[in-house]
């Protein structure tokens, strides 16, 4: 490599070690650790069972047995499929001959070979997928018929294949502009891109799988909508999301800004949960707009894209890589598998750190739940009633919600409410 690719190199590291540290700054000083004051006589004993019955314990343990090896298996396979491609001539070698039909024109070669290595990725993982929903069928968790999951994943792996394809694009098209810069104006894009995509992402996604419609005037809408009020965060409206034609999973959540901020309610709440747990969900979600969290999990996600970028940038200008994966450069089109590999990796590694922060944020906006309605209870049975219709595990092992858990388990959830209680007795 020329002194200049060496000092372009280096530059990169230093600019990834410096968002590094930035990153991890704000997620130390915007993560709340510690939230509430252990009451008098100490805290609450995490009880395992959340308080539910043995039976319903039972099947969601049942459950987890089937599943999270299939999910673990998806993941290492998806990896493996990824390293395959990344780290052989194979991919290389795959987006050189898409290329040839289209005269080696690079945009097309990159855009064909992208969407290429999405799908294959897609196929590979298709029969565990289509096991897992085999599985949420039979506990009665998913009610998608089979040509609607069919539509989902190909849904999803357009969605996913076209982005893809628009970041690599972007990345291939800087770096022949700018051989030595590219990397610098590749991190301000992805930064811009999740500020932006944060903002788009209800907009445009959301009614990509569901279609909403408001919720009829009645005592629950004027409840939630003063909730909303009295949370300092007033919604425009109250939407229905028809999300019963694919789960029966409960959620709600809040989306959009200022004006045009709105609560929305999945359909399965509205059978049979009682109005309290429901003003229960709707103000742990107004506790997020309370706290500015989306605006916090931007800014994490902006600092981290910019950096994982420069990172990019840096492994790119390391010629021995680059040769084991059969490209000259990061103008070159036969980079695709090789950034679609490191992609993957870095999504692995912040996973965790991403629940980790999360888990914090979700405590607090619990907290705000418990002050808002000054309900503890119905908080409780929420919670129960969450762990037993999305037959969830009440307490996973350790290490398992260490890395996958991005809320605190149900258990915690409980035992932080009768915290709060006896903290609210004294
Ligand atoms: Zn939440």
């Amino acid at each position: 490599m020329s002194a200049a690719g060496r000092g372009s190199a280096r530059a990169a590291l230093l600019v990834a070690a410096v968002l590094g540290v930035a990153l991890v700054v704000v997620i130390a000083v915007r993560t709340p650790w510690s939230l509430l004051p252990t009451p008098p006589g100490g805290a609450a004993p995490v009880s395992d069972d959340a308080g539910l019955p043995a039976a319903v314990v039972a099947r969601a343990e049942a459950l987890a047995a089937d599943i999270r090896p299939a999910s673990l298996a998806n993941l290492l396979l998806g990896l493996a499929v990824s390293a395959l491609f990344g780290l052989t001539r194979l991919g290389s070698r795959l987006v050189a001959a898409l290329g040839r039909p289209v005269g080696q024109r690079w945009p097309l070669t990159v855009l064909l070979g992208t969407v290429a290595l999405v799908v294959v990725g897609r196929l590979a993982t298709l029969p565990i997928s289509a096991y897992g929903e085999v599985v949420r069928h039979r506990y009665g968790l998913s009610t998608r018929s089979w040509p609607l999951w069919l539509r989902d994943v190909a849904v999803s792996t357009a969605i996913d294949a076209g982005l893809t394809a628009l970041g690599l694009l972007a990345l291939v098209a800087l770096a022949r502009r700018a051989p030595r810069t590219w990397w610098a104006w590749a991190a301000g894009g992805a930064a811009a891109l999740v500020v932006v995509g944060s903002f788009l992402y209800p907009v445009v996604i959301e009614p990509a799988f569901n279609s909403f419609t408001p919720l009829a005037a009645g005592q629950l809408r004027t409840d939630l909508l003063e909730l909303a009020e009295e949370s300092g965060t007033p919604v425009e409206d109250v939407l229905v999301a028809d999300a019963s034609r694919r789960t029966t999973a409960l959620n709600a959540y809040v989306s959009g800004f200022g004006s045009t901020r709105r609560v929305v309610l999945y359909d399965t709440l509205l059978s049979d949960v009682p109005d309290d747990e429901i003003e229960s969900i709707v103000a742990h979600e107004l506790g997020h707009v309370a706290t500015d969290d989306v605006l916090t999990g931007t800014l994490i996600g902006a600092l981290g894209a910019a950096g994982a970028v420069a990172l990019l940038g840096w492994l790119l200008g390391w010629t021995p890589l680059l040769r084991r994966a059969g490209a000259d450069s990061a103008g070159d089109p036969r980079v695709v598998p090789l950034v679609m590999l490191l992609v993957a990796l870095g999504t692995l590694v912040s996973t965790p750190v991403q629940n980790l922060v999360s888990r914090h944020v979700e405590a607090r906006a619990d907290l705000h739940a418990l002050d808002l309605t000054d309900d503890a209870a119905a908080f409780e049975e929420m919670q129960r009633r969450l762990a037993e219709t999305n037959v969830s595990d009440p307490s996973p092992p350790v290490p398992w919600q260490w890395w996958f858990g991005s809320h605190p388990t149900a258990a915690q959830r409980i035992a932080m409410a009768e915290d709060w209680l006896r903290l609210d007795d004294r």
